[in-house]
């Protein structure tokens, strides 16, 4: 199942040892090795770096010291080049920052490039072409039906049929860390007056974000086995959603104002080949999705991440991707299935991650079940959403080879007053 081929796939002896002194089970040891963009006081323009541990390897110079030939990859200020680039050189690159980080011979050239990452301030990794978020998990589509029209049936009609999704704003991607303002707009009070002001029902939505390398040609759609020729890797995506500006303007077209004001993603790009040894069967799928959607039989590519949300540092869920109904690959087949071209650096994000047990569940109006029951902290205090102040943070893991877990990063914000 790995698709860690050719010149970057670990001889059986690999064992992700490196002369850095970062040890293999190290969230980023060298088994993950993601891409993210970074400034620090002595290079103030971005510069593309690789987490090594709690260092980050300057990739921009390393290349130009030891791979010339795909150092212009790295010379851009983000990921874009890296990311057109395509599967080939993904390969190709990684195995060399495999090689170099595990060969002793690497280290004189290299160690003056590894900078604590505690002194660089991380920047949007990449260019955000179309931003597209799915709904893509049963038990949160369940959830929010059940509290906001109960007794009435939880699925859309053609939610088991199709990866339901709507179009979001690309311009308001932005990097982990960035502080979120309190969105204003219309909403609705229940004696049916409408009313414009900050919102109260802030809310996150913890995901997972998928990252488009090589774009498609527009008129031809992406087969599911198309996947990962197209897909570089894996972000982490809190997508920001104040509730009552969405609910009042959501019927019928759909979330906009509501989502548009702020989607923050983590630094680091995670690449697809990472991810090998979390893939996992999805699960069954009644009734059998349209050929294009079909994937019996095919390669699995189910993940078996968990997620973890904090509320100003106190853990508050555990949220399980495993669980999702659709793919990534049955999303991009279905985003493609028209025709509609994708372009480097187009992210699509996962929906919800959510479960039925309450320390499953992703987003605060399902935690506090709009309110009915408020979340209560570690602290002692309570929230049914966000308070101007408030942290919120998203990490993961995931398995990596040989019994060791990946990190995905983090992606956090906190909350502005309006
Ligand atoms: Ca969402």
């Amino acid at each position: 199942m790995t698709s860690e081929t050719g010149p970057s796939r670990p001889g059986a002896s690999w064992t992700g040892a490196s002369w850095t002194g970062v040890p293999a089970e190290h969230p980023f040891g060298l088994h993950t090795l993601p891409y993210g963009v970074f400034t620090d006081a002595a290079h103030p323009q971005p510069r593309i770096g690789v987490a090594v541990g709690e260092a980050i390897l300057d990739l921009t110079a390393a290349s130009a010291a030891l791979l010339p030939e795909h150092a212009s990859l790295f010379s851009g200020g983000s990921l874009d080049a890296l990311l057109a680039a395509g599967p080939a050189s993904w390969s190709a690159i990684r195995a060399a920052l495999r090689r170099w980080l595990s060969d002793e011979r690497h280290a004189a050239v290299l160690t003056p490039l590894l900078v604590p990452a505690t002194e660089v301030k991380m920047q949007l990794p990449f260019t955000v072409a179309d931003y597209v978020d799915f709904y893509s998990c049963e038990q949160h589509v369940t959830n929010v039906a059940q509290i906001l029209r109960p007794g009435q049936p939880a699925l859309p009609a053609n939610w088991r049929h199709l990866p339901a999704s709507y179009h979001g704003r690309a311009g308001t991607v932005v990097v982990s860390g960035t502080p979120v303002r309190r969105p204003s707009g219309q909403r609705r009070h229940p004696d049916g007056t409408v009313t414009f002001g900050p919102s109260t029902a802030l809310d996150f939505e913890a995901e997972v974000g998928f990252v488009v390398g090589t774009p498609s040609t527009l008129g031809r759609a992406v087969p599911l086995s198309g996947f990962a020729e197209h897909v570089f890797g894996v972000c982490l995506v809190n997508d920001w959603s104040a509730r009552d500006i969405q609910f009042w303007e959501s019927v019928p077209l759909g979330p906009m104002l509501g989502k548009s004001f702020a989607t923050s993603i983590s630094p680091w790009v995670v690449p697809l080949a990472a991810l090998d040894a979390a893939r996992i069967h999805p699960p069954a799928r009644d009734p059998r999705p349209l050929p294009y959607l079909d994937d019996t039989g095919a390669e699995p590519w189910g993940l078996d991440i968990t997620l973890q949300v904090r509320l100003n540092e106190m853990l508050i869920s555990r949220p399980l991707f495993r669980r999702m109904y659709w793919t990534a690959p049955q999303q991009l087949a279905h985003l493609t299935s028209n025709g509609a071209s994708l372009r480097t650096g187009d992210l699509f994000a996962s929906g919800t991650v959510s479960g039925a047990a309450p320390g499953e569940r992703g987003c605060l109006i399902e935690l506090s079940w709009n309110g009915a029951t408020p979340l209560r902290l570690a602290d002692g205090s309570t929230r049914s959403f966000l308070a101007d102040g408030d942290e919120v943070s998203i990490t993961a893991t995931a398995p990596g080879p040989a019994g060791s877990t990946l990190g995905l990063g983090e992606v956090h914000g906190r909350i502005r007053p309006a």
